[in-house]
């Protein structure tokens, strides 16, 4: 046995205890977590498992102050861990406070529905009544009263006040104090509706609803499409002077002063740029492959995929297609089992007999810069061109609704240079990727594991504090993407995103600027 035989890897954000790691895990950390036990063949817990990973994406700005943990007892070598914890049936979910000791057996985590909306409540509940030490993570979570906002800012070198008014049976508030425990500059209480002294300063008359709270004693509402958990989260950690904990607040200037090679191209962020597609292709046709000195096998399959795909579907200039469109001819005329990549870059580079076809030399990054040379650009670029072609399919009705995803897969499997996201993509890939049969369904599944990856990458050193990674589109970007459920669960509107993927990534909507 090996972790990677159990139901969770580690793209899905779930600590995976093992003997070695059990006990720095769980005792004393200044998190608390939860633990789920399970064996990998109980049909019971392969159904919850989705879910688990769900909740994992969910409550992931929650981490520092809880965590969620999972531990395959079939395998053998943890089933003594599994013993000491006393468990006997599968699935067991066990909640363990921050500085637990050594011979803790962790709590029962067994009521309630095993849903994400109703775990997250319990995992709530939890952190409420959590034992003393407090974890030093955690926010506050109980009601504040008029008193203590009178004085908030006399103790608090925050410069925004996030009041949450809402019922006592409500979640909202909790949640988006744990959503913004990373965020600095920024404090959220939660506020009653019986707190009248409160509701009447503010002139409250909606529960909930959310207010930005001075230390003048001046007070606005927030507005916000809808009056729920995630719109309030996507508000408030986009305040300005709201930042991510650690990341230094960003200054325009800097951008101008960046050490790149050229200087900053003013952009319109909402908009999808041809120079930073055809910068992809260069990047990955004339670097990234040429680190592959002779292709051959699966990686040659892999290589005539892809640019036929590009061949097909790249919504380029006409002499950028008549290009890959040569290229493609050319690589299905070789019949070696294998190709040198000096062979391929005279086909991309030797053009002389193929009329008015070439593929620019150099990157020039505009929608994917970065304010610092190491973030964003090729990556930036490789989603956008996969997106772009993933919607391009549809637009020339391809036939085939995996083919643009599989061409992508065995790309970044066999050629993209960060081995860590390959790995993480096939990960995703393996579990879902089969199941895609419509075009349409090839542009959404492109579009949510993407947003997984975002979700992974929130606060990641490699995140460009300029271009924070969110879930996306953000309701100012689509506001007709973003519904909520009657439960007041954030929920996507899949025509609505379909439109506007179909729209975003569309060959007229592509902007031409800054190319040669
Ligand atoms: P990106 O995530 O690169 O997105 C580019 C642009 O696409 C955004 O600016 C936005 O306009 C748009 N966009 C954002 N989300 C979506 C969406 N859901 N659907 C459609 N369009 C969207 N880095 C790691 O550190 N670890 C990894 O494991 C990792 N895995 C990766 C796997 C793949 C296949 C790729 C291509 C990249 C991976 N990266 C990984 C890099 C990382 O995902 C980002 O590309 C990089 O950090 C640059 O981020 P960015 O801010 O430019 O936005």
């Amino acid at each position: 046995f090996t972790t990677e035989a159990g139901l969770y890897t580690a793209s899905d954000q779930i600590v995976i205890l093992t003997p070695d790691n059990v006990d720095s895990v769980l005792v004393n950390s200044t998190a608390a977590l939860v633990v789920e036990f399970y064996a990998s063949w109980c049909g019971h817990c392969i159904a919850f498992s989705p879910e688990w990973k769900r909740l994992a994406r969910d409550i992931k700005e929650w981490k520092p102050a809880v965590d969620l943990a999972a531990i395959d007892c079939a395998n053998g070598d943890n089933g003594p861990i599994c013993s000491r914890f006393g468990v006997k049936g599968y699935p067991t979910l066990k909640f363990f406070h921050a500085y637990s000791k050594p011979d803790s057996k962790g709590q029962g985590f067994r009521e309630g529905p095993r849903d994400v909306r109703g775990l997250r409540h319990k995992i709530i509940e939890k952190m409420e009544t959590h034992e003393e030490p407090w974890p030093p993570a955690c926010p506050p979570l109980e009601t504040a009263s008029k008193a203590e906002i009178d004085n908030f800012f006399e103790t608090n070198g925050v410069e925004h006040l996030a009041l949450i008014f809402e019922t006592s049976n409500s979640y909202v508030g909790r949640e988006v104090t744990l959503d913004l425990l990373q965020y600095e500059n920024i404090a959220v209480r939660r506020v009653l509706r019986t707190e009248e002294a409160l509701v009447a300063k503010l002139g409250v008359t909606d529960f909930p609803s959310c207010y930005l709270y001075y230390p003048s004693g001046n007070f606005t509402r927030l507005h916000v499409q809808n009056e729920a958990r995630t719109f309030y989260t996507y508000a408030l950690q986009r305040l300005p002077g709201v930042l991510r904990a650690g990341n230094t607040p960003p200054v325009t200037s800097d951008l101008l002063k960046n050490t790149t090679e050229d200087q900053w191209r003013p952009f319109n962020g909402s908009r999808v740029y041809m120079a930073d597609l055809e910068s992809t292709l260069h990047y990955s046709l004339r670097l990234e492959l040429a680190a592959h000195p002779v292709i051959k096998g699966e990686a040659l399959i892999t290589l005539q995929r892809y640019i036929s795909v590009l061949a097909k579907y790249f919504p380029g200039r006409p002499v950028v297609r008549n290009l890959l469109k040569s290229v493609d001819t050319w690589l299905k005329g070789q019949n070696d089992t294998e190709l040198s990549y000096s062979s391929l870059r005279d086909a991309l580079d030797n053009t002389a007999e193929v009329p008015n076809a070439a593929l620019p030399e150099g990157v020039r990054w505009v929608g994917c810069q970065g304010s610092k040379p190491h973030f964003r650009r090729y990556p930036c670029g490789m989603w956008t061109l996969f997106h772009v072609l993933t919607v391009q399919a549809e637009e020339a009705a391809g036939k085939d609704p995996q083919e643009v995803l599989q061409a992508m897969r065995s790309y970044v499997h066999s050629f993209f240079g960060c081995q860590a996201c390959a790995t993480h993509f096939e990960n995703m890939a393996k579990d879902s990727m089969s199941h895609v049969g419509t075009l349409s369904t090839a542009m959404l599944w492109l579009w949510s594991r993407h947003n997984h990856v975002n979700n992974r990458l929130a606060g990641a050193l490699s995140e460009d504090p300029h271009f924070p990674k969110i879930q996306w589109p953000s309701p100012e970007l689509c506001p007709s993407c973003h519904g909520v459920k009657k439960s007041g669960e954030h929920t996507w509107n899949q025509e609505e995103l379909l439109t506007f993927l179909r729209s975003h990534f569309s060959s007229e909507h592509l902007l031409s600027d800054y190319l040669e």
